[in-house]
């Protein structure tokens, strides 16, 4: 029996995870920068968590939810309302009137896969609690901003403003009012959309409804007072950050609590899927579930998008050339079991070391270093063993020295490190 990988779930080969340990690095690193702190969480939930933070009439809930029904829990498709979760259960608001946290981890949700599109998915998501100043709007897309930046990517920031429980039913009568005069030409999902979660059409992809929707009354236009404000301040601390961006009054994400601010990011290189990362203000969930009236704001980037964007640059280009210090070719058997004590000081001190057991030829050791990447090879034969030298080859310019083994192992060590350092400098 051949077993495979189920549809949508995909192994990620050693070669590419050097990519993502970059990109969770990278994203570590930004983060601690703008005080973010680190939080971890399960990957299951109540369902009910779920079905009342991203809401009952969202795609995520109505159909794409991997849910264990007899158990009443729910493998998480986003990360946010676990956040939530964890933040009033543990009362984390109790120290301190703002929290900065992120996690980095898998979500899961049925929806068909195709590049750039999968069932286990990752994110990266960061979320801001308990501020509701325009400034921190801007702080938190200047901040993805930065992230795509330094990875080299390309990726155009587009801001909207949904409005709050005050201005949006009033939109959303509008919307429900012009969408039924279009009805019969809209696409099944749309008709149904309608009534259900009418603000959704706006954001259909079938080119047919994208068209009909151009007219649309829009959002911007209905903003009360309070919404108005907040977005005109959003807009003006991105510009005072320099940070581009362009107004999207169509786009209206695809999950329920959003309030005022949201936004995504858009890469142009990647096919049907391009949203690399998005996010927005959910200024009454906390309250919603059970939490103290706070407000928030956050974003999610989906690890494997970022990866494929990042196609373009080598591992040389990102850094990511795996090498080792030294490759031990041990040539006898007396040879072999010096070296496996050598190979291990030498770990013991820091230095990727490698050695084969397999008794082979000293042709075959070499290409092994030549596959491992080993700036060094060590050559322990009889005779250098004899007179407690080694031959140390720089595999790059093929220079060879003696290296002596006389000191014992306590040195091995540093020697080879003094030696390395200073043909890395040189
Ligand atoms: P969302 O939680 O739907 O707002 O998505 C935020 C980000 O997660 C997207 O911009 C994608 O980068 C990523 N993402 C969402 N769904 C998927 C999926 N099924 N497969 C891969 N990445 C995804």
């Amino acid at each position: 029996m051949k077993v495979k990988a189920i549809n949508g779930f995909k192994d990620i080969l050693p070669d590419e995870v050097t990519r993502w340990q970059y990109i969770e690095n990278l994203s570590r690193d930004i983060f601690h920068r703008f005080g973010f702190k680190e939080i971890r969480l399960p990957i299951m939930e109540e369902t009910g968590l779920f079905a009342r933070s991203i809401g009952q009439a969202t795609d995520i809930v109505e159909k794409e939810m991997y849910t264990f029904v007899d158990k009443g829990i729910t493998l998480r498709p986003e990360a946010t309302a676990s956040l939530l979760r964890a933040f009033i259960e543990h009362g984390i608001h109790v120290q301190q009137p703002v929290n900065r946290l992120y996690t980095i981890g898998p979500m899961f949700r049925h929806e068909r896969p195709q590049k750039g599109r999968y069932r286990q998915f990752h994110q990266i998501s960061a979320e801001v609690i308990g501020a509701v100043e325009p400034q921190v709007d801007a702080e938190v897309m200047a901040m993805g901003q930065l992230l795509l930046m330094e990875m080299g990517l390309e990726a155009s920031l587009e801001v909207n403003s949904l409005g709050c429980l005050e201005c949006r039913p009033p939109y959303r009568e509008k919307i429900v009012n012009f969408l039924e005069n279009l009805s019969e030409q809209l696409c099944s999902d749309c008709q149904r959309r309608t009534h259900t979660n009418p603000l959704r059409v706006l954001d259909c992809k079938n080119p047919r409804c994208r068209e009909l929707v151009q007219d649309a009354p829009s959002i911007l236009d209905s903003l009360c007072s309070g919404c108005s404000e907040h977005f005109t301040q959003v807009q003006a601390s991105l510009d005072l950050l320099g940070v581009q961006y362009s107004v999207n009054k169509f786009m209206v994400r695809g999950l329920d609590y959003y309030t005022r601010t949201t936004f995504e990011f858009i890469a142009h290189n990647l096919g049907a899927q391009s949203a690399v990362g998005a996010g927005g203000r959910y200024d009454g969930l906390i309250e919603d579930l059970g939490g103290p009236k706070l407000p928030g704001i956050g974003f999610a980037m989906g690890i494997e998008r970022l990866v494929l964007l990042m196609l373009e640059r080598s591992d040389d280009d990102l850094g990511l050339q795996q090498k080792t210090d030294v490759f031990v070719a041990a040539l006898g058997e007396e040879a072999a079991s010096h070296s496996a004590l050598l190979v291990h000081t030498l770990r013991k001190s820091g230095i990727k070391a490698a050695m084969d057991y397999s008794g082979r030829s000293l042709k075959a050791q070499m290409k092994q270093a030549g596959r491992l990447n080993s700036r060094y090879t060590l050559i322990i034969g009889e005779n250098e063993l004899e007179q407690n030298t080694a031959v140390l080859r720089n595999m790059e310019n093929q220079n060879q020295q003696n290296f002596t083994l006389e000191d014992g192992p306590a040195s091995w060590g540093n020697s080879l490190k003094l030696i390395i350092e200073n043909s890395v400098s040189a």
